[in-house]
C-alpha cells in the first residue's frame, strides 16, 4: 500500500517537513499551496527536494471557488486554473484538488458544475494533468460526496476523478453505502483524518481536532470497507489539520501518521475487498497477560529510601541481580525492580529525571512477535550490553524515554527471574499489606504528546481506549484517557494538561519530561491493607471532612461504612457493575505516589474522586501558587 501525506499536517519549514515525511517511510506527498508560496526557492527546486528524498508530489491543494462561477468570474477562474497547471508542470506534479466552492456568488446546479468540470478536463488533458473534486462538509451548493459524485459522472471526462475525503463524510455523518457504487477508477484519491465526536461548527472541528487514524472516534474501517468494496487500491494520503501536530516534531508526528496506516491498513486483513490484499503482514496485536515488573531507576540516596517505602507497603526483598545494583521487591504478583546502578539505561534515566519509574515490562503471549510489530509500527526498539549468560529482554521506546519490555511465558524470558536474579529467599510474610496486582499505571505527558501515546498503545497491544474525560484540578483542567485490555491486565491512564499550574504539569516541570506518576495497587481489602500500612508507618494522603459529608449527602452508604471510610481516608465510587475504594500515599519527593484500590468490578477510575485528590495533594504539597 502507497501511503501519503500532506504538508499542512507538519510544523516546520518545507524542507523539514519533506524529509520528516521521507524520513518516515511514505511514498508521496500533498503540497499545499502555503507551503510552497513561503518556501524560499523556485518550484523546480522543490521538485528536485522531492524527488531527491525519493518522494513524489501526489497532489497541489487546495485550489478553491471554481465549480458554478457567473461571468466575468467564471473565465477568471479558468485562467487562474491553467496559472496553476503551469505551477504544477514546474512541480512535476499531475493531479490538481479542487474542493466544493463556497464563495456567495456561486451558482448551484449539478448540470452547471460538470460543464465547468468538463470544460476544465478538456484543458487539463492537453497538459497530461488530472483534477480531483472534493465536496467539502461546507460547501455552498455541494458538501455532500454524494452529489460531488453526480457532478463527476455527469463531466464524464477522463481527467476529471473524485476525491474521498473521511472527514468530510463522517462529519456530516453521511451513509457510507453509496461509496460502494463509485468505479474505483474515478477514484483519484483517498484522504484519511480521524476525530473526535464534537459538538461544534464544522470548519473550526476540521482546522483543529482533526487527527491521524486511530487517535479519534470515527469508525474508520467501516469507511476503507465502503473503499475497498469499490476495487480501489491506490494511494492512502493523510490530511489533517491539528494545533497540537502543529506544536510537535516533524518526525515525530510524520512517523506517527505513517504508524496509524500501518495500524489501519492492519485491520483490513481478512476483511472483503480490495485493500485486504494490500494489508502488512505483521503479527497481530499482542495479548498483554499483565505487567511483569515497573522497574525503578535511583541514585544510593533515593534508592535506600525508596526500599524503605516499598517495605512499608508490604514489599519484600526477595533477590537480587546477579551481576547489578538491582534489587526485586515482591508482594502478591507484583515485582518492583529497583535499580541503582552506576552503568546503563536506568542510570541515564535517573540522571534526566531523578528517581522515576524508567521501564514496565509487559507479560505478553509472544515477545518476539511484539516486537516484531513494534518495528513495523516504527516504534524505536532499544538494546543495552547484557552480562555473560543474562536475557536480552526485547524493548521498545515508552513514554519520556522511558522502557517498555516485553516477556512470555514460552521462551527463555518467562525464566527472567531464575536467569538474571538470585534465587528468591522463602517468601517472608511479615509486613505484607495483601498488595496482588498493579490495577493501573498513570503516566503524565505534556498536552502534544497524548494523540502519540494513544496510538502507540492501542496500535502495538489488545487494548481498547475509553472516551476522553476532563478532570478538574486547582491549577487547570487535566485530560485524561485510560488504554486498557479486555481483562483487565493492563490499564495505563494517559493524563496531560494544557496549564502550566495543574500538578500533572508541574510534575512534568519538576520531573524534567513525561513519566509515570502514579501506580495504583489492588487489594482485595483496602480496610486491612491500611492498617497494615499504618503499623508500617506510611502515611496515607489525608482527605476532607467535607468529602465525607458529601458522600453521606449523594449515597446510601451506612454511618459504620462511611465511618470506616472517613477514619482511613478512603475515596468512594460506584458505577452498574460495582464499587471501588481508593486511598493515596503521600508522594515520594514530590515526584510521583501510590494509589490502593479495591476494585469490586467496578470499570472505572474513580474519576468523580479525581479533583478531591488533585486538591488534597495540592495542599499537601503546599503550592501556595496554585491557590492564587
Ligand atoms: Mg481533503
Ligand atoms: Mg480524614
Amino acid at each position: 500500500m502507497q501511503t501519503s501525506i500532506a504538508t499542512v499536517s507538519l510544523s516546520g519549514g518545507l524542507a523539514e517537513k519533506l524529509e520528516a515525511i521521507a524520513a518516515a517511510g511514505f511514498a508521496g506527498v500533498e503540497i499545499f499551496e502555503s507551503d510552497l508560496l513561503s518556501f524560499n526557492g523556485t518550484p523546480k527546486d522543490v521538485a528536485g527536494m522531492v524527488a531527491s528524498l525519493g518522494l513524489k508530489i501526489v497532489t497541489f491543494q487546495p485550489f478553491r471557488d471554481f465549480a458554478g462561477m457567473p461571468e466575468p468570474q467564471r473565465s477568471r477562474t479558468f485562467a487562474r486554473a491553467e496559472r496553476k497547471f503551469d505551477l504544477m508542470g514546474e512541480l512535476g506534479c499531475d493531479l490538481l484538488m479542487i474542493c466544493s466552492n463556497v464563495a456567495p456568488d456561486a451558482l448551484g446546479g449539478v448540470d452547471r458544475a460538470a460543464a465547468d468540470f468538463h470544460e476544465l478536463g478538456e484543458r487539463a488533458r492537453k497538459r497530461g494533468i488530472r483534477v480531483g473534486f472534493e465536496a467539502l462538509a461546507w460547501g455552498r451548493h455541494i458538501s455532500d460526496y454524494r452529489d460531488s459524485w453526480e457532478v463527476v459522472r455527469r463531466a464524464d471526462h477522463p481527467a476529471i476523478g473524485l476525491t474521498l475525503d473521511s472527514f468530510h463524510i463522517f462529519s456530516r455523518k453521511t451513509n457510507l453505502k453509496s461509496i460502494r457504487s463509485i468505479p474505483a477508477d474515478k477514484i483519484v484519491l483517498v484522504q484519511l483524518a480521524d476525530a473526535p465526536w464534537l459538538d461544534m461548527d464544522v470548519i473550526s472541528w476540521s482546522r483543529h481536532f482533526r487527527c491521524f487514524p486511530g487517535q479519534g472516534d470515527f469508525p474508520l474501517t467501516e469507511f476503507m470497507d465502503a473503499v475497498s468494496a469499490t476495487g480501489y487500491s491506490g494511494l492512502l494520503s493523510l490530511e489533517i489539520f491539528n494545533d497540537q501536530f502543529r506544536a510537535g516534531s516533524p518526525r515525530g508526528v510524520a512517523v506517527d501518521g505513517q504508524r496509524s496506516l500501518v495500524y489501519l491498513m492492519d485491520q483490513m486483513r481478512g476483511r472483503p475487498g480490495a485493500l485486504a490484499k494490500a494489508a502488512p503482514q505483521i503479527p497481530p496485536r499482542a495479548q498483554c497477560l499483565g505487567i511483569e515488573f515497573l522497574e525503578f531507576a535511583a541514585d544510593d540516596r533515593t534508592a535506600a529510601e525508596l526500599a524503605k517505602l516499598f517495605a512499608g507497603l508490604g514489599f519484600h526483598k526477595i533477590g537480587e541481580h546477579k551481576s547489578k545494583a538491582v534489587t526485586r521487591w515482591s508482594q502478591g504478583a507484583i515485582n518492583l525492580v529497583l535499580n541503582s546502578d552506576k552503568d546503563g539505561f536506568a542510570h541515564s534515566h535517573q540522571l534526566a529525571h531523578g528517581p522515576s519509574v524508567c521501564a514496565m515490562c509487559l507479560k505478553v503471549d509472544d515477545a518476539s512477535a511484539t516486537l516484531d510489530r513494534a518495528e513495523k509500527l516504527r516504534d524505536t526498539p532499544f538494546r543495552q550490553a547484557v552480562g555473560p549468560g543474562e536475557l536480552e529482554i526485547p524493548a521498545v521506546r515508552g513514554l519520556g524515554g522511558s522502557l517498555l519490555y516485553f516477556v512470555d511465558p514460552k521462551s527463555e524470558l518467562g525464566r527472567l527471574w531464575d536467569i538474571d536474579f538470585t534465587t528468591p529467599k522463602q517468601p517472608e510474610r511479615n509486613g505484607s499489606a495483601g498488595l496482588t496486582t498493579v490495577d493501573h499505571v498513570s503516566q503524565s505527558m505534556q498536552y502534544e504528546e497524548m494523540l502519540s501515546w494513544l496510538l502507540f498503545y492501542n496500535s502495538l497491544l489488545d487494548v481498547t481506549k475509553t472516551p476522553q474525560l476532563d478532570v478538574i484540578d486547582p491549577g487547570g483542567i487535566v485530560r485524561s484517557q485510560v488504554v486498557q485490555t479486555a481483562g483487565g491486565t493492563l490499564r495505563i491512564a494517559l493524563n496531560a494538561s494544557q496549564s502550566q499550574r495543574t500538578l500533572s504539569s508541574r510534575f512534568l516541570t519538576h520531573y524534567f519530561g513525561s513519566g509515570v506518576q502514579h501506580i495504583a495497587f489492588a487489594t482485595d481489602d483496602i480496610v486491612t491493607t491500611i492498617k497494615q500500612l499504618r503499623v508500617n508507618g506510611v502515611k496515607l494522603l489525608s482527605i476532607p471532612e467535607n468529602y465525607y459529608d458529601d458522600l453521606e449527602a449523594r449515597t446510601d452508604l451506612s454511618a459504620e461504612r462511611l465511618e470506616v471510610l472517613r477514619a482511613n481516608d478512603i475515596l468512594y465510587d460506584r458505577d452498574d457493575a460495582g464499587e471501588y475504594l481508593q486511598a493515596y500515599t503521600h508522594s515520594f519527593e514530590g515526584l510521583f505516589f501510590f494509589e490502593i484500590v479495591e476494585r469490586r468490578a467496578y470499570k472505572g477510575f474513580g474519576a468523580v474522586n479525581a479533583s478531591i485528590r488533585l486538591a488534597a495533594q495540592a495542599r499537601e504539597m503546599n503550592l501556595s501558587d496554585v491557590q492564587k
